[in-house]
């Protein structure tokens, strides 16, 4: 297990340099975040023993269980829904955060930020479809908040992230990659500020997520095998 776990992160490691060098990007300007959600500790810490130190989580409480397993050097980033009554747990163990959808938890965020005297990264999530049962920015929302959102203290906005529908192929998620990046560059445009990060792209499709621009890509399943939820 162990063997196999570390040879996928050989080969994505490897699938991750090889997008990038295809579409004529620097193959450091794109971060792979290994997804450990539901994975113990012991798989994690063959990820981590092989040098890597960017893992993705999606729960609090699930990182509560497991980042004092684990080495200290590591970077933790939530990825998944954060509560409001949440954020000050989180913000004990993760540094970056790329789930802020919406100007209260923004806000709620930056202020407990302020009081640990931390400054974490965020990505604002984009629901890009609108569609009904996902989390996210509507992109009108973040039209009207961007300014606002950038004036809050202690949080340190580093771009958007998104999670498009599901489809059959990857090619069929290039359209949505492509306007995040449209309107990333659009909020540059209208705030001057810059938004330099692209969270896209997962096991099935970060390849094309690259190949548009994505500066961090969440990678799981591709590494660690299949899910199971209980
Ligand atoms: C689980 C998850 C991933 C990783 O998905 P895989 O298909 O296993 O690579 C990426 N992003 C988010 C937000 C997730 O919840």
């Amino acid at each position: 297990m162990g063997e196999e776990i570390s040879s996928n992160l050989a080969v994505i490691r490897n699938r991750v340099k090889q997008a990038a060098e295809r579409a004529g990007r620097d193959p450091r300007s794109v971060q792979l975040l290994v997804v450990s959600k539901t994975w113990p500790a012991d798989k994690v810490a063959v990820v981590a023993d092989a040098g890597h130190t960017c893992f993705g989580e999606n729960k609090v409480q699930e990182a509560e269980g497991k980042v004092p397993q684990l080495p200290q050097n590591l970077n933790w980033h939530l990825i998944g829904h954060l509560q409001r009554n949440k954020v000050r747990k989180a913000l004990r163990h993760f540094n970056t955060i790329h789930s802020i959808d919406s100007l209260k938890l923004a806000r709620h965020t930056s202020h407990v930020a302020m009081e640990l005297g931390e400054k974490p990264k965020i990505y604002l999530q984009v629901n890009l479809a609108e569609e009904e049962n996902k989390n996210g920015y509507v992109i009108s929302e973040l039209k009207r908040d961007i300014n606002d959102l950038l004036a809050l203290p202690s949080v340190s906005i580093v771009g958007l992230m998104c999670i498009p529908p599901a489809a059959e192929s990857s090619e069929q998620m290039r359209p949505w990659f492509v306007k995040m990046r449209e309107l990333r560059d659009e909020l540059e445009d209208h705030t001057g500020a810059v938004f330099p990060g692209l969270s896209m792209g997962m096991s099935s499709d970060f390849e094309v997520a690259i190949e548009e621009g994505a500066t961090i890509v969440r990678v799981g399943s591709a590494i660690f095998g299949t899910r199971n939820y209980l």
